[in-house]
């Protein structure tokens, strides 16, 4: 997934700090291998492994159906396992292993707020997906620490999910979806990429972090919509009505937009992680400057 979003994002990060990053991807290219290479020949020698590999669940383009769905679950899960078995089979396995999944575990409610202990992961499609992806992270008796970095939605320049937002709202054309009182869980791009280094730089972190905002619980879809408006001096006037979005991406996947969840950073802070972005204004003032 090194060649995604997050993924460029993170590749950059790594190599200003000077490590070397090289991409396991389903094209060719420098510095990178394929899967089915590395089904065969194994991990080559690193420090580390990131699977940020997945299907863009929110493709517009593409319906919401079975083979999709078994794309978006195969694309996470399988790849996951693939690079599980490689760490598990190498002879000098890698010291940090981390795996970013989502806040999709923890229940969508306008009111519970959900640490990393929370309970979740077995309620709907997503939730049961994030549990098949992590539980296939799982090495036992693995010397790699591994890392589970939950992400809220990342917004950031040149993808994701504000470039496909951008330019109604540049239009004075965005709004809330929805009722827009459900919970934003967000995250700077930038913050995800700084969590992801900090999880395979600091030894002592192991275990599930919550990729979100501090400010990201106190974050409903309307406050969103008002201050990427007000981030493009535009106004936020228009709601994009529940059925409109339901009709556009199916019921299931509408979930994702028209219902939230309150997630708390607790661990990621604990960990010593310091956000560069914690309030939503500069974040988004720095995404669209
Ligand atoms: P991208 O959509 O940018 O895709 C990441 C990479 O996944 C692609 O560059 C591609 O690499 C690989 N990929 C895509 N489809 C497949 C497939 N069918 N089989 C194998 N590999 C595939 O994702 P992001 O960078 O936005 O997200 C990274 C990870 O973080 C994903 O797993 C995503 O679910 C998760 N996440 C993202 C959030 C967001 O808001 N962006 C929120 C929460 C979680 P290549 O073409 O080189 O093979």
């Amino acid at each position: 997934g090194g060649t995604g979003f997050v993924g460029r994002a993170l590749t950059q990060l790594l190599r200003s700090r000077g490590h070397e990053v090289s991409h396991v991807s389903r094209h060719g290219g420098k510095d990178r291998i394929s899967w089915e290479e590395l089904s065969h020949s194994g991990l080559p020698l690193c420090d580390a492994v990131v699977n940020l590999a997945g299907e863009n669940v929110l493709n517009p383009f593409r319906r919401w159906g079975d083979a999709f769905c078994r794309e978006v679950i195969s694309s996470r899960v399988e790849t996951t396992k693939t690079l599980a078995k490689a760490i598990a089979d190498a002879e000098q396995p890698p010291r940090a292993w981390v795996v970013v999944t989502g806040v999709g575990y923890y229940r969508p409610s306008p009111t519970a707020e959900y640490t990393e202990d929370s309970p979740g992961g077995d309620f709907d499609f997503f939730s049961r997906l994030v549990s098949s992806w992590e539980a296939a992270a799982l090495i036992p008796g693995s010397p790699a620490r591994g890392v589970v970095v939950r992400s809220g939605v990342v917004l950031g320049r040149g993808g994701g999910a504000i470039s496909q937002m951008l330019w109604p709202f540049r239009l004075g054309l965005g709004g809330p979806l929805g009722s827009g009182l459900q919970p934003f869980p967000w995250i700077h791009i930038r913050d995800l990429a700084g969590i992801v280094c900090h999880a395979l730089e600091s030894e002592c972190v192991q275990g599930v972090l919550n990729g979100v905002s501090p400010s990201s619980p106190a974050t409903s879809n309307g406050t969103f919509a008002q201050e990427l408006a007000a981030a493009l001096g535009r106004p936020a006037l228009l709601p994009v009505p529940a059925w409109a979005v339901r009709a556009v991406f199916g019921a299931e996947r509408a979930i994702m937009l028209l219902e939230g969840q309150r997630v708390v950073p607790k661990h990621t802070l604990e960990s010593g992680y310091h956000f560069i972005f914690p309030d939503l204004s500069g974040a988004l003032k720095d995404i669209v400057a």
